[in-house]
């Protein structure tokens, strides 16, 4: 089987042209060709030898694929389809926002985790994807030069597929690939807390905390991973970590009328997230047809909000964008 190079960590490289008698430094080359010329095909990459072309084309590829469809929300948001694996789809979804332009990708063709509120999970695991797929989401669309940030947000769990998310962000951070700061980089988790562990040991990327609820049955109601992992041992693993430097901690907390949106659960929020260098971001829920949940009132978000916020926790609501193309939080399927 062919290797994709897109995706390739300049060491894998390195030991690529090892096997195939290439001089060390052609790695490095091959890594300019694919991460600052971003180019499409083996041959571009005319500082090889046209031998060493010749032997790259026989055993790999640059797996670039254009998104098969686009749509656009009124607000500007795009929601693209690529494909992958075996006749799957996944999205990924461009935000632009005044200066910054932010891309949200998938890492999973479905997921595995089941949160009962969301499309994806409720549509099962068909695999995961490799970093070249996830890269390919961003070289792939034509805002790639406007992106100022990507959010790990889309169809999949990141901790779930850690090997690829590293090897992604590390090709996004590193000098040789795209030289971006790991602080234009969050990355989602339920809270799976072998790969978080590793995930804080080996990276420096922003991490952003699927919380929802802060009550333990009524998390793992909705949310099944609260049983394998429970919440109160996940803020246990991140209370051993320094959050107040460059890394950002984040928490996310879909809205749900009559479920988590009262001042009861905003007073349990504050008091387990009690000395912790974080902040809350509160997502409007987003209703379909497959979840039987409804979207909290404006005036429940804004007196939640203001309690985390008159109690020390900083709190946002997260503007909704792509709705209307069901490119929301929650609502990205793949659907093709
Ligand atoms: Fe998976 Fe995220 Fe959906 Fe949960 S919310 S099922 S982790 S994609």
């Amino acid at each position: 089987m062919k290797t994709n190079l897109l995706g390739q960590t300049l060491s894998e490289l390195q030991i690529l042209c090892a096997e195939e008698g290439f001089p060390r430094f052609a790695a490095k080359q091959i890594c300019d060709w694919l991460y600052k010329k971003r180019v499409d095909s083996i041959d571009a990459m005319t500082n090889l030898s046209k031998l060493q072309r010749a032997r790259l084309n026989k055993m790999a590829y640059i797996g670039r694929e254009a998104p098969v469809r686009c749509q656009v929300s009124k607000d500007g948001t795009k929601k693209y389809l690529f494909p992958v694996l075996d006749g799957h789809f996944i999205e990924a979804v461009f935000i632009p926002d005044d200066d910054r332009a932010t891309l949200c990708v998938s890492c999973q063709v479905g997921c595995k985790m089941g949160c009962r509120f969301c499309v994806t999970g409720q549509q099962g695991f068909h695999g995961n994807l490799a970093a070249g797929d996830i890269l390919n989401q961003m070289f792939g669309i034509p805002e790639f030069e406007r992106l100022t940030n990507v959010v790990f947000m889309g169809m999949g769990e990141p901790m779930d597929n850690l090997d690829a998310i590293l090897a992604a962000t590390q090709v996004m951070t590193a000098d040789w690939g795209l030289s971006w700061s790991p602080k234009r980089i969050t990355v989602s988790s339920v809270g799976i807390i072998p790969g978080l562990k590793r995930f804080l040991d080996e990276s420096q990327c922003h991490l952003a905390i699927s919380l929802h609820n802060p009550v333990a049955q009524e998390r793992l109601a909705v949310m099944p991973v609260q049983k394998a992992f429970p919440l109160n041992e996940v803020l246990a693993l991140l209370r051993k970590y320094d959050w107040s430097g460059q890394r950002r901690l984040s928490f996310e907390y879909t809205m749900f009328r009559g479920m988590n949106d009262d001042l009861a659960h905003a007073q349990r929020l504050v008091e387990i997230l009690k000395g912790l260098d974080c902040r809350v971001n509160l997502i409007r829920f987003h209703e379909s047809s497959e979840a039987p949940y409804k979207t909290s009132t404006p005036t429940a978000i804004a007196a939640f909000q203001s309690y985390l916020n008159r109690n020390g926790v900083i709190c946002t609501l997260r503007a909704s964008r792509g709705q209307d193309i069901d490119a929301a939080c929650g609502l990205l399927a793949g659907k093709e």
